[in-house]
């Protein structure tokens, strides 16, 4: 499943090809994915031209020159392919490649998404703020208004686990199952401990692990991106190496450690962490 640093690398990718562009074709191959497209989506999109590409926790927006942002959200399998829009002209699209956006520059970005719990929406500029999926979110991880000083606040007297908390997005928003993993192993400290009960200074340990985790995720990354761009034009999705995430009965990365990675649910969660050196 894609996480923020996935999505951050596929708006970066896409940013080049798509912002500033005009979209001369799009083609709905299905009318829903997750959720129904919108009615006019293709008329809508047809002929506006893309102002900006930026991500928000992990949905893409594409603010249009017609008052409306097109929204994007990859789900669990949802990914991009860029290619030449002249190639293969009397091919059949490849099954699931459910959107096609071709742009003036002659480039065509093909939306592919083998599960459909992706989804696309057309929102007014003027709702964007108040819209649903994004009123209420938390602080992005990677911004400065996340710091040790705003977790002591968000955490301050909350007896929940601080891995819950972490994947609230009230509280941080982006934050997946893995990096909050790998995060808390990192800062060393127990998913199971109460986040109120989190010294400040465990706090800033935290907030750099957190930022430490998504930035080396993004740099391995784009190094695949640009492999990937160079051999098909795949955008979505690559390999990490995760130090907790996925590696119950191993022995701990620490070296000197010694303990052995554990798994437990956490409000319906896999959670992996070291009980020897996370506290
Ligand atoms: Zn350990």
């Amino acid at each position: 499943m894609p996480e923020l640093p996935e999505v951050e690398t596929v708006a970066r990718g896409l940013s080049p090809v798509l912002v500033g562009a005009r979209l001369t074709r799009v083609e709905a191959r299905r009318p829903d994915l997750r959720y129904p497209l919108p009615v006019d989506f293709v008329q809508h999109l047809t002929g506006a031209r893309v102002l900006a590409l930026t991500r928000r926790a992990k949905y893409l927006l594409a603010p249009l020159d017609r008052g409306r942002t097109l929204l994007m959200h990859l789900g669990m399998t949802g990914r991009f392919e860029i290619a030449e829009a002249a190639g293969d002209p009397g091919s059949a699209p490849a099954k699931h490649a459910h959107v096609l956006i071709e742009t003036e520059r002659g480039t065509r970005i093909t939306f592919f998404d083998t599960r459909r719990f992706g989804f696309m929406d057309l929102i007014d500029d003027e709702a964007l703020a108040a819209h649903p999926r994004l009123a209420g979110l938390g602080p992005e991880p990677l911004g400065e208004a996340f710091d040790a000083a705003y977790l002591g606040r968000a955490f301050s007297g909350r007896r929940q686990n601080v891995k819950t908390l972490l994947l609230d997005q009230r509280v941080v928003a982006g934050l997946g199952n893995i990096y909050v993993c790998e995060a808390l192993f990192r800062a060393g400290i127990s998913p199971v401990r109460a986040a109120g009960a989190v010294s400040r200074r465990r706090l800033a340990v935290l907030v750099e692990a957190v930022r430490g985790v998504l930035v080396e995720a993004m740099a391995a990354g784009g190094s695949t991106l640009r492999d990937f761009a160079a051999a098909d034009g795949q955008l979505g999705y690559f390999q990490h190496s995760f130090q907790v995430y996925g590696r119950a009965g191993g022995p701990c990365a620490r070296p000197a450690c010694g303990g052995v990675v554990r798994r437990l649910v956490q409000g319906g969660r896999s959670s992996f962490y070291c009980p020897v050196c996370q506290k």
